[in-house]
């Protein structure tokens, strides 16, 4: 089994559109979304409408926050959530809102098979949990992490690519020069961000998982087009355009 893993779209359409075709050059027998497929970019509706074709996909903190009341989120993030609802619950047919609604509704926290977790934050707070490349350090929280899953757990949420070993090492992709045999009884794997990359490197980022392979794929996409729709919409602060060219 061929399975492309990717994360936090976050209504960035024509990062999305790169990637799904480079996934389509790679004959995948499915698609994982690690959730946050919207909320900061622009394209909510449309990222939804091509997740929503997808075999799984698992609650983010945006997508949850966008159907509930959101929680915790700073400024800028809460006032693109709102703006994000509305789009979502605003459309020409509104059968279209309502089936995109409810496949946000109900959307798992958590996917799992034979013995691989799914996630979008950690195994033991799926929704809003960050296990930052710095939490090696945090002997307690690892522990901890690595005690609940089985063998390998996939994550997103920090938008920072890399593989947690249980020994506490963080290694990010090119170190290991973006492919990876684990050999590891457990690890965390964080497939990192399609539509906001933040590990100082812009384009998107997804995994192709075969087991025991795990392949990290950097994709270009023109983020001139996005920037710009953002810079047009008064509700998503420029800063959520700017940082795509920087990539953090
Ligand atoms: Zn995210």
């Amino acid at each position: 089994m061929r399975t492309a893993i990717i994360s936090d779209i976050h209504g960035n359409l024509e990062a999305l559109q790169a990637v799904l075709k480079d996934i389509e050059k790679q004959r995948v027998d499915r698609i994982i979304c690690l959730g946050d497929v919207i909320g900061y970019g622009p394209n909510p509706r449309e990222c939804l409408d091509l997740v929503m074709k997808m075999q799984v996909c698992v609650i983010g903190n945006h997508d949850y926050g966008a159907v509930n009341d959101p929680e915790g989120f700073s400024a800028a993030a809460e006032r693109a959530i709102f703006w994000t609802r509305q789009q979502v619950e605003r459309s020409d047919d509104p059968e279209d809102a309502r089936r995109r609604i409810q496949f946000l509704m109900k959307l798992p926290r958590i996917y799992s098979e034979d013995k691989v977790l799914y996630v979008h934050g950690s195994i033991r707070n799926p929704i809003n949990e960050y296990v930052f490349p710095d939490d090696i350090y945090n002997r307690r929280k690892m522990e901890r992490l690595f005690m609940m899953i089985e063998t390998y757990c996939f994550q997103g949420h920090t938008h920072q690519p890399g593989i947690f070993t249980p020994d506490y090492s963080f290694l990010p992709p090119d170190s290991f020069h973006y492919k990876y045999r684990l050999t590891e009884p457990k690890a965390m794997i964080n497939v990192g961000s399609v539509g906001q990359p933040r590990d100082e490197d812009c384009r998107s980022c997804y995994v192709i998982y075969e087991p025991p392979n795990v392949e990290f794929r950097r994709v270009e996409y023109d983020i001139d087009i996005t920037a710009n729709k953002i810079f047009a919409i008064a509700d998503l602060d420029p800063f959520l355009g700017e940082r795509l060219y920087r990539g953090n």
